[in-house]
């Protein structure tokens, strides 16, 4: 059976984790957060959490085989036969090549849409996002400010900035994404996997706009690996 990738791309602060989320809803796919699982890892205080840590926190990048090795062992997870979202996963090059080598050639069905927003846009979004560590829900100081002050207006929690949100680490975590991961663009272009949406819309423009996406390129049998 051929399965189905949808990789979300785009720079930080573009709206990946809101979006997966609704794809994964809509589509029954389990969404995979490279990004979530590090931060865990780090929380949680593990042998990966220690080794991943000092690179999230100057913006830079976890080395390729400490990622790639954490998605292939979700990948192998028994809700990921038929399909999977993934959030902040390729990241380069090498991590492109990883993912399609762990599939034989025409079992993965592979869709890229990259979510495109200006960087002074990212910029306010990220460094004035505030999330809640109980429940995950996320708000802006000035666009969608919790109902209680400085806590989670749902469960209470304290909000925090997330390390990497601070404005000189998004500045150069805008930089590492241009650097490192724009290339996988052309890379997904090249193989005729690759489709833009406009990340300036509302949450669920965007969203029909990726699953309007995701099912032609389904229908027209989607670009295999
Ligand atoms: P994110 O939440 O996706 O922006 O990820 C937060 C941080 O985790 C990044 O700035 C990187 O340090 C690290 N990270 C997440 N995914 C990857 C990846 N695919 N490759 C390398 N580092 C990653």
């Amino acid at each position: 059976m051929t399965r189905i990738a949808i990789i979300l791309f785009g720079p930080p602060g573009a709206g990946k984790g809101t979006q997966a989320r609704l794809l994964s809803r809509a589509l029954g796919f389990p969404a995979i957060s490279t990004g979530d699982i590090l931060r865990e890892a780090v929380a949680a205080g593990s042998d990966l959490g220690r080794t991943a840590k000092s690179h999230m926190e100057s913006g830079g990048l976890v080395p390729d085989a400490v990622v790639d090795e954490i998605v292939k062992e979700r990948l192998a997870r028994q809700n990921c036969t038929r399909g999977f979202i993934l959030d902040g996963y390729p990241r380069t090059i090498p991590q492109a090549e990883f993912i399609s080598g762990l599939f034989a050639p025409g079992k993965l069905a592979t869709v890229v849409v990259g979510i495109d927003v200006d960087d002074d846009v990212l910029l306010d979004r990220l460094s004035g996002r505030r999330i809640c560590p109980g429940c995950r829900k996320m708000f802006h100081v000035r666009k969608s400010p919790s109902g209680a002050g400085d806590r989670c207006d749902e469960c209470g929690t304290g909000l925090v900035l997330r390390p990497d949100d601070a404005e000189e680490v998004v500045r150069e975590r805008l930089q590492v994404y241009h650097r490192n991961t724009k290339p996988l663009i052309d890379y997904y272009r090249a193989r005729d996997q690759y489709s833009k949406v406009d990340g300036s819309g509302s949450v669920e423009a965007i969203s029909e706009c990726i699953l309007g996406i995701v099912r032609k390129r389904q229908g027209a049998g989607a670009a295999g690996n």
